[in-house]
């Protein structure tokens, strides 16, 4: 291959294309990006400071056709060896991995600057409408007509505010690929029970998501109350498991069991939840008079849905990886690839996805090498 076109400046795109270029400086590596900007969904993870990883790894915080494929491309890669020689240091804080100075705009003029020092070129505003392949591949945007022997598509999802969104199936009109429909994933809940009096509530606890009496996942950690239902991280990491009918039945105080709690309340005090629980949650209690032990320890909520994908982290669905080889290359279309949240690989809140961004852009350029598909 002597040019190859990467769709989408995301992590995935950028990353691959530093790595072939850096590897191939007589390739012509061409990036063409929707926004005007390259990165910017990158830039608002992690909160604005980029959790890229996750110490612990384990396959069960994926979910994908081809679950074998996608652990062996995460094991592959390791992240902060990876980093560090692009030049940027990351630290776990906890299980999570974040670059040392906790700025996502340190990851963003890390990978700009080596992509530019390497030579790859950056179109943006070229929203890609179409991909053809004959004999080579021809690419249209809503301006021009761009021609090249390979391809990586790496147009990540419609979830979040800053992605283009759009059907990214409609980009493979013209090439036959099996494809999940899109939905929303890691996102909050839209609930038949809702407490505006508590809106903007954090609280700790146990929440677990039922069908019926089947426990379908169980998750510690935190919960936010909104005029809509409820969110917070807990939640978001729940909606993966979502299904119609399902209920959230909430521990709000899982240090406590009912019997301390109970006793606790003995006592004869005018707010006797007071310094237990949000004095919203108190004042709620005893506005309502219900039964704070049950309330607190089996809050239940009537799931009507999950938030559209504008408000999610990332989307499940996509092209299939049963359309690819363990290289992410098409098994029908030559020197065409696939990386990032296009493919039908989704993970936990945590650093899982970018992670796979990564480790797939990864993967991809260690697949060229090895079959020696690039001139150099
Ligand atoms: C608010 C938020 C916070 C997140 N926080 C984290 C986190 O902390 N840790 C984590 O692991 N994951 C996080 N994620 C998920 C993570 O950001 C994504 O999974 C990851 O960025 C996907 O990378 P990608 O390269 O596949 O796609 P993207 O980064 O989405 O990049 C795709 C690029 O393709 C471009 N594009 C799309 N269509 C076209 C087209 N037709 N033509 C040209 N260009 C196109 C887009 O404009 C975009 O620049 C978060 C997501 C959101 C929304």
């Amino acid at each position: 291959m002597n040019k190859i076109i990467i769709i989408g400046a995301g992590a995935c795109g950028v990353y691959s294309a530093l790595l072939i270029k850096q590897a191939h400086p007589n390739v012509d590596v061409l990036v063409l990006e929707a926004h005007k900007t390259p990165l910017k969904k990158l830039l608002a993870t992690g909160n604005g400071r980029c959790n890229l990883s996750n110490k612990d790894l384990a396959i069960t915080h994926y979910d994908s056709d081809n679950l074998a494929l996608v652990k062996d491309i995460i094991d592959d890669f390791d992240m902060p060896k990876q980093m560090q020689k692009l030049g940027l240091y990351t630290k776990y804080m906890g299980q999570l991995l974040y670059p040392y100075s906790e700025q996502a705009k340190s990851v963003f003029r890390i990978l700009m600057d080596r992509a530019q020092e390497a030579g790859v070129v950056f179109l943006y505003e070229q929203f890609v409408k179409s991909i053809r392949y004959q004999d080579g591949y021809i690419i249209e945007t809503e301006h021009q007509r761009f021609h090249s022997d390979g391809v990586i598509v790496s147009v990540g999802s419609s979830a979040g505010k800053l992605s283009q969104v759009y059907d990214r199936r409609s980009l493979f009109t013209h090439l036959s690929f099996d494809y999940q429909d899109n939905s929303p994933s890691l996102t909050q809940m839209y609930t038949k029970e809702v407490y505006k009096t508590l809106k903007g509530v954090r609280m700790k606890g146990v929440f677990s998501l039922y069908q019926g009496k089947q426990l379908l996942k169980q998750e510690k950690g935190e919960m936010l109350f909104t005029n809509y239902g409820v969110s917070g991280i807990a939640i978001m990491q729940l909606s993966r498991y979502y299904q119609e009918g399902v209920t959230l039945v909430c521990d709000l105080l899982p240090d406590l069991s009912k019997e301390e709690l109970a006793n606790f309340l003995q006592r004869d005090l005018i707010h006797p939840l007071e310094g237990l629980v949000p004095y919203q949650l108190s004042d709620l209690l005893e506005k309502t008079h219900q039964d704070p032990i049950s309330f607190l320890k089996q809050m239940t909520f009537h799931v009507k849905g999950i938030r559209e994908s504008e408000y999610a982290q990332v989307e499940k669905g996509g092209l299939l990886l049963s359309n690819f080889n363990n290289d992410l290359e098409s098994k029908d279309y030559p020197h065409f690839y696939a990386g990032g949240e296009i493919l039908n690989v989704n993970g936990d809140c945590g650093g899982y996805n970018l992670h796979f961004a990564f480790a797939s852009g990864y993967r991809i350029f260690k697949g060229l090498e090895r079959n020696q598909n690039v001139k150099n």
